[in-house]
């Protein structure tokens, strides 16, 4: 197992990066094809995946670093447009490495089907029918899909609710059936949409009621990755601010979070800055999982944090997220795009399972790189330092010029496009 700390690689150029990578992870010339040529994603596959295709749309692709998660190494591929956040993550996981990694964990993997009916003469007799009928109805779901049941996978389980069922409701009364299948390492959508359109008419035939939607529920609760970490204070402290500080500024950070939605929505955006690009490198469904995310944040009634933060008795702070997370490691696009095939093989992922874990553990990460400058020095040092280049670039620069305007944009403490352009203009007189 080759060792996510990469001492340097930061100062690295980009050349020198990608040969580390295929030295360190066995990566052959075709992969390493896929990073240099440009784009990696041919116009062709490209024009096959989505309709009036024009082109790509190329995103940065860097890697987190120090990522030890049940005591195994990932270094992590992560696609995203925003300066600061690889940095961040890579900072953060160094010093959970130190204490020990993150222990995660992604224990039962079922996504969700849907079924609604809505008509029926008497909706407490329909849903009894159904009940009744479970076996036939999961059956005929399995026989739409038998190569997920030849695989382990298939349906597991299916219940039945009503909705509405005040007189007053404003909307019409129906029943909902779940249909929980385990997918395997699929995310599963295609898979569970095929299973719910089989089953409909049974269901009608069943309930005498007329279906309308079926279709997989993106609130993935029974699919859900958990992450924990511990650290000591001491690996906590920075510049003036003591370990014990920075500990409970953070835990006063999530306590604002966990309190207050207006707070809460910018804390979760921090949290998917870690998870987003993980599953965007991985050719998963980020709406999929950002919209999942969300929704499981209020599911106590209030919209909150994502994380918890807590201090234990030995004083250390200790980090805990859960969500759901319906990703996949093959389907959609993880075996046509070839980054995002590249993505897993760095990582070494060998199930769906395994990768929920690694972007929870990432997301934690995230979201404690971002209390922590929060409750210190602020977030705008490290961020805007690191984001001058963007600036410098939209100021105009291009080429050498690039670091020369970023460095004096940090060192005049201006770091905006209208400066950018300024200097630029002295630049090139
Ligand atoms: P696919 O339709 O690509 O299905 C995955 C395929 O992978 C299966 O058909 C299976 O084929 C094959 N497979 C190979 N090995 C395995 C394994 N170990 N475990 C499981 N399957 C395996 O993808 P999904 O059904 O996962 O659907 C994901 C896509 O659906 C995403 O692109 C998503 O954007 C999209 N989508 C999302 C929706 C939503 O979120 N609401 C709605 C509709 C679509 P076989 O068994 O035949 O070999």
């Amino acid at each position: 197992m080759k060792s996510s700390r990469i001492p340097g690689f930061y100062n690295m150029s980009v050349d020198q990066r990608r040969k580390l990578l295929k030295d360190n992870y066995d990566l052959t010339d075709e992969q390493m094809s896929n990073l240099t040529d440009n784009p990696s994603l041919s116009l062709d596959k490209a024009d096959n995946m989505i309709e009036n295709v024009i082109g790509t749309f190329e995103l940065p692709l860097g890697m987190g670093l120090n990522f030890v998660i049940n005591g195994n190494e990932y270094t992590v591929p992560m696609a995203i447009e925003e300066a600061s956040v690889v940095a961040s993550a890579s900072h953060i996981a160094k010093i959970v490495r130190s204490a020990g990694g993150f222990e995660a964990e992604s224990r039962e993997r079922l996504m969700i089907g849907q079924i609604q009916v809505v008509g029926c003469s008497n909706f407490h007799e329909a849903k009894q029918d159904l009940l009744d009928q479970k076996d036939t109805l999961m059956n005929a779901a399995n026989d739409a899909y038998p190569s997920i049941v030849k695989r382990g996978g298939g349906t597991r389980d299916l219940d039945v609710r009503i909705l509405n069922e005040d007189a007053n409701s404003t909307y019409s009364q129906m029943l909902v059936m779940h249909i929980y299948v385990d997918t395997c390492d699929a995310m599963g959508a295609n898979m569970i949409n095929t299973m719910a359109e089989a089953i409909a008419p049974i269901v009608e035939e069943i309930t005498g009621g007329k279906v309308y939607l079926r279709i997989l529920s993106n609130y993935a609760d029974r699919s859900l990755a958990s992450a924990k970490c511990v650290i000591p204070p001491h690996l906590l402290a920075t510049g003036d601010f003591t370990g014990e500080e920075v500990r409970d500024g953070v835990i006063h950070a999530y306590e604002f979070a966990a309190s207050d939605p207006y707070r809460a929505v910018t804390h979760n955006k921090g949290i998917m800055n870690g998870i987003d690009p993980i599953v965007i490198a991985t050719g998963n469904d980020w709406r999929a999982v950002e919209a999942g995310a969300h929704a499981y944040a209020a599911k106590d009634g209030q919209y909150g944090s994502m994380t918890r933060w807590s201090r234990d008795e030995a004083g250390n702070l200790v980090g805990e997220i859960e969500l759901p997370m319906s990703v996949g490691i093959v389907g959609g696009a993880t075996r046509v795009h070839p980054l995002a095939e590249l993505s897993l093989s760095i990582m070494n992922i060998e199930s769906a399972a395994e990768l929920a874990e690694v972007i929870v553990s990432v997301g934690l990460a995230q979201n404690l790189g971002a209390l922590k400058a929060l409750a210190t020095d602020g977030i705008q040092k490290g961020h805007m330092a690191l984001h001058s280049r963007s600036v410098a670039i939209a100021g105009g620069a291009s080429g050498e010029m690039i670091d020369v305007i970023a460095k004096k944009l940090i060192d005049q403490k201006e770091i905006r496009v209208g400066k950018a352009k300024e200097l630029v203009e002295q630049y090139k007189q």
